[in-house]
C-alpha cells in the first residue's frame, strides 16, 4: 500500500531503504532487551537524516520541518519506533530559532557530523508536568556561570545524547508578573558534573530518566535567547514536536492499516478470509479515513510552521487527531489479529504499546482540548 505517500517520493524512498535494513527481528530484539536502538540511530545519523534540519552552512541538509516529518513518518511506517531519535528534530528548532550565532557555530557542525547528539529535553518535573510554570529547578547566575539545582523526570534519551535543552526558573514564580515569565532555557552538556540520571523502566522501550541536578554549572554563554523568556521558546519548540509526533502517529496509523488489510486477506476462518466480513472491513475502513483526515491537518500545521506563521492551534490539532486516529487503528489492528495480535512476533502488540504514549506525551489529550476551547473558541479560562 502506498497511501499518503504522494509527496517527497525521493526522500521517502531513501529513508525507507535505510529502514528496511532494520527489520522486525531488530526491533523485537531491542524491545525485548530494553536496549537503545543504537545501530539504527547511527545509520540514520550517517545517512544525514538526524541533521536534516541543520542549515547547509553548518553541514546539515537544510530541510524543512515538513520534510523532517516525512522522515519520522517513514520510520514508524517501516515498523520502527521513532521515539529513539525524534528528539534531535524538535530540539533543533529551539537552537535554530533562538540560539546565538556563537552557539550555532560551536555546536551545529559537530551535530551535523554526528559527533554530538542533541536528543534530550528536560522540562517535566515530578511536581510539574502539565503545568510547566510550577517547575522548581532553579538557575542562579554567579559571575560567568549559572548554578543549577533541582530535579527533572521523564528526561528521554539523556543517556544517548551529549547535549540537552534544560528549562529552569531564573526568577521565582512569586516575583514575576505572569506565571510564564522568569523561566530560561540552557544548552547543557549532559556529561557535566552535577547531573545524575536514573533510568525509568516503562511500558515501551523508551530510554527515559529521573534526573537529579546538584550544583550543575553552566557557562553563561549557554543560555539560549534572553533570560526569563525560556517558556516562550519552549512553546515554539513544542509546536515542532507536536507536528513531528503527529507525523509519527500517521506512520503508525498506516502501518496498522496495512497490517490489518494484509492479515484479514490471509487469515481463513469459516472457510473464507476474515476480511470478507464487513464486521472486519468496516473498522479498518473507518480507521483509514481518520488517518487520511488527520494527515491533512498534519500538513497544514507543518506548512504554517515552515512559513513561520502562527501554528499553535494547528500543531495541537494535528497531534491530537493523529494520536487518536492511530490509536484507533492500533486497536482495530489488534482486534483483527485476534489472539495473534498478542504474540510479539507479529509486532502488533509492540506498536500498540509504542503508539499509546502519544495520547499522553508530549502533551495530553485534555490539555489540547483545553487549549482549543480557551484560545481558539474563546471559552472562559478554566485554570
Ligand atoms: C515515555 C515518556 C517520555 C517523556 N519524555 C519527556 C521528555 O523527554 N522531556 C520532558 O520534559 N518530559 C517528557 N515526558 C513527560 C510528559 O511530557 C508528561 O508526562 C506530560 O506532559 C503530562 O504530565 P504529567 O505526567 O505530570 O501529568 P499531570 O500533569 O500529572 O496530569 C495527569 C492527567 O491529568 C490531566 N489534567 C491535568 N490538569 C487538567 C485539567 N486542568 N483539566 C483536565 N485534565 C487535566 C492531564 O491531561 C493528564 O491526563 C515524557 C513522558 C513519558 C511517559
Amino acid at each position: 500500500m502506498n497511501h499518503g505517500r504522494d509527496n517527497h517520493p525521493e526522500l521517502r524512498d531513501a529513508v525507507r531503504s535505510l529502514c528496511a535494513q532494520f527489520d522486525s527481528a531488530y526491533w523485537q530484539n531491542v524491545d525485548e532487551k530494553r536496549a537503545y536502538p543504537e545501530a539504527f540511530v547511527e545509520a540514520l545519523t550517517k545517512a544525514g537524516w538526524m541533521s536534516a534540519l541543520i542549515p547547509e552552512e553548518f553541514g546539515g541538509s537544510g530541510l524543512s520541518l515538513t520534510e523532517a516529518t516525512v522522515i519520522m513518518e517513514e520510520v514508524t511506517r517501516s515498523g520502527g519506533n521513532a521515539g529513539c531519535c525524534h528528539g534531535q528534530m524538535y530540539n533543533m528548532n529551539t537552537l535554530l530559532r533562538h540560539g546565538s550565532a556563537e552557539q550555532k557555530r560551536k555546536y551545529l557542525p559537530k551535530i551535523a557530523a554526528g559527533e554530538l547528539r542533541l536528543q534530550s529535553m528536560g522540562v517535566t518535573e515530578p511536581g510539574a508536568g502539565t503545568d510547566t510554570t510550577q517547575i522548581k529547578t532553579v538557575a542562579v547566575k554567579k559571575g560567568d556561570r549559572y548554578v543549577v539545582n533541582g530535579q527533572k523526570v521523564w528526561t528521554s534519551r539523556l543517556q544517548h545524547s551529549e547535549l540537552m535543552i534544560l528549562l529552569t526558573r531564573t526568577t521565582p514564580l512569586n516575583e514575576t508578573a505572569r506565571k510564564a515569565d522568569g523561566m530560561s532555557i540552557f544548552l547543557v552538556e549532559t556529561r557535566s558534573k552535577g547531573l545524575d540520571a536514573r533510568p525509568i523502566r516503562n511500558m515501551v522501550n523508551h530510554e527515559t530518566n529521573q534526573l537529579f541536578i546538584d550544583n550543575l554549572e553552566i557557562p553563561a554563554e549557554n543560555l539560549i535567547g534572553e533570560e526569563g523568556k525560556g517558556f516562550r521558546y519552549i512553546l515554539d519548540g513544542l509546536n515542532a514536536e507536536r507536528i513531528l509526533i503527529a507525523a509519527e502517529c500517521i506512520g503508525d496509523g498506516y502501518w496498522f492499516i496495512e497490517r490489518s488489510v494484509k492479515y484479514s486477506r490471509e487469515r481463513i476462518v469459516f472457510d473464507r478470509p476474515i476480511g470478507q466480513n464487513q464486521g472486519i472491513q468496516f473498522p479498518i475502513a473507518e480507521a483509514y479515513m481518520e488517518i487520511e483526515a488527520a494527515n491533512l491537518m498534519r500538513y497544514k500545521a507543518s506548512g504554517l510552521f515552515d512559513r513561520k506563521q502562527p501554528c499553535g492551534a494547528e500543531a495541537n490539532m494535528a497531534k491530537h487527531l493523529a494520536a487518536k486516529a492511530s490509536w484507533e487503528a492500533a486497536n482495530v489492528c489488534l482486534q483483527t489479529h485476534g489472539g495473534f495480535g498478542f504474540a510479539a512476533e507479529y509486532d502488533v502488540e509492540r506498536k500498540f504499546r509504542e503508539n499509546r504514549l502519544y495520547l499522553v506525551a508530549p502533551i495530553s489529550t485534555n490539555l489540547i482540548l483545553s487549549y482549543l476551547a480557551e484560545h481558539v473558541l474563546d471559552l472562559p479560562r478554566s485554570f
